[in-house]
């Protein structure tokens, strides 16, 4: 993350601690700090400067970290569908058996 003050890239995420980084926590700012100048910042997960204060690296680990997720979920999404229909076939097969017939 690049330092919002001195543009050096060694700001990093820094340990919450406290009420002022509680509340903070609570509207999803994150705390950072600099290596290079010793600044505490924080910086809003949804703002601008979460994308702008990125290096181009970072941005791209963000994209292929946010599609692993996606196709994470789209996977889990697919287990639990054919698994649904697998218990919904063994139930109507099931039921199928206990139904009188004349
Ligand atoms: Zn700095």
């Amino acid at each position: 993350m690049i330092c919002p003050k001195c543009r050096e890239n060694k700001a990093h995420r820094s340990r919450r601690s406290g009420f002022k980084d509680w509340a903070a926590g609570v509207i999803l700012r994150i705390p950072y700090r600099c290596r290079a100048c010793g600044v505490r910042v924080y910086i809003s997960r949804f703002g601008s400067d979460w994308t702008r204060l990125r290096t181009p690296e970072e941005r791209r680990v963000v994209q292929l970290r946010r599609a692993l997720k996606m196709r994470k979920i789209r996977r889990e999404l697919i287990a639990y569908g054919i698994g649904s229909l697998i218990m919904l076939c063994v139930l109507y097969y099931l039921f199928q058996q206990h139904i009188p017939t004349e």
